[in-house]
């Protein structure tokens, strides 16, 4: 990965849904560089367009216009395979509720898309305790999600999110279902994480408190996405 080039990078991404005649356009010309090592909020109401964006970001959706780099590589115009391919490698996704699959410990929760990767059981089990126990789940390993607590559970999607060493983090409102003393713990972790691999992080909350630990702060305005101070 080259320093020169941001991990994501939105080059006028327009994105507006059509309904019948009405015309939402939830982004028009926006623009954002998120760079290696950088964690950014993005803090806008409900309904704004915050999860249209993480979207787009991840590749899970393609804008109507503009161009988006992962890696200083354009997608907008790549086929389905490679856009899930580039995804796989480069972008991990927490949200909300953390999805994590209810039959399998939290252990085998991480260890899955390593396998998916291809990587060796063993190794793949290695990794994910490592990661478990980096986020303070050491002596939780071997619990299902049903018997976390909520903090919990989100850590485990965090260490699932991270456990191929993507480049970029996309979290759609994270902490949104945990009560504050929870949610600040978890908030630190993705600070911690970002400075610690150098990973470049997009975090959408609801939460100016948490947002102002981050390093940067941006939001939705006018189809535009905006720096806040
Ligand atoms: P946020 O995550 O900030 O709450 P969303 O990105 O989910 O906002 O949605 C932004 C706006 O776009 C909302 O008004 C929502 O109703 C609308 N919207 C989202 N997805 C679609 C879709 N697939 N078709 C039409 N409208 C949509
Ligand atoms: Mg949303």
């Amino acid at each position: 990965m080259s320093e020169e080039v941001p991990a994501l990078y939105l080059d006028e991404v327009q994105r507006v849904y059509s309904q019948g005649d009405s015309r939402l356009a939830i982004l028009q010309q926006a623009d954002l560089a998120l760079w290696a090592g950088q964690s950014v909020a993005l803090v806008a109401p409900s309904g704004a367009g915050k999860s249209t964006l993480l979207h787009l970001a991840g590749l899970l959706e393609r804008p109507d216009q503009g161009e988006i780099y992962v890696n200083g590589k354009p997608t907008a115009h790549m086929d389905d395979r490679g856009r899930t391919s580039l995804r796989r490698l480069h972008i991990g996704f927490v949200y909300q509720f953390h999805h994590l699959l209810p039959e399998f410990t939290a252990q085998e929760n991480v260890m899955l898309p390593q396998m998916i990767k291809g990587l060796p059981r063993a190794e793949a089990r290695a990794r994910a305790d490592e990661l478990l126990s980096y986020l303070g789940l050491q002596a939780r390993v071997s619990h299902r999600p049903k018997e976390l607590s909520g903090g919990e559970q989100q850590r485990v999607a965090i260490a699932r999110a991270v456990a191929n060493a993507p480049h970029i983090l996309l979290a759609d409102e994270p902490t949104g279902n945990l009560d504050p003393k929870t949610a600040d713990h978890v908030f630190g972790i993705f600070t911690a994480l970002v400075k610690a691999t150098g990973l470049a992080a997009l975090i959408a909350t609801h939460n100016m408190e948490l947002a102002a630990k981050m390093d940067r702060r941006v939001t939705l305005r006018d189809g535009l996405i905006v720096e806040l101070p």
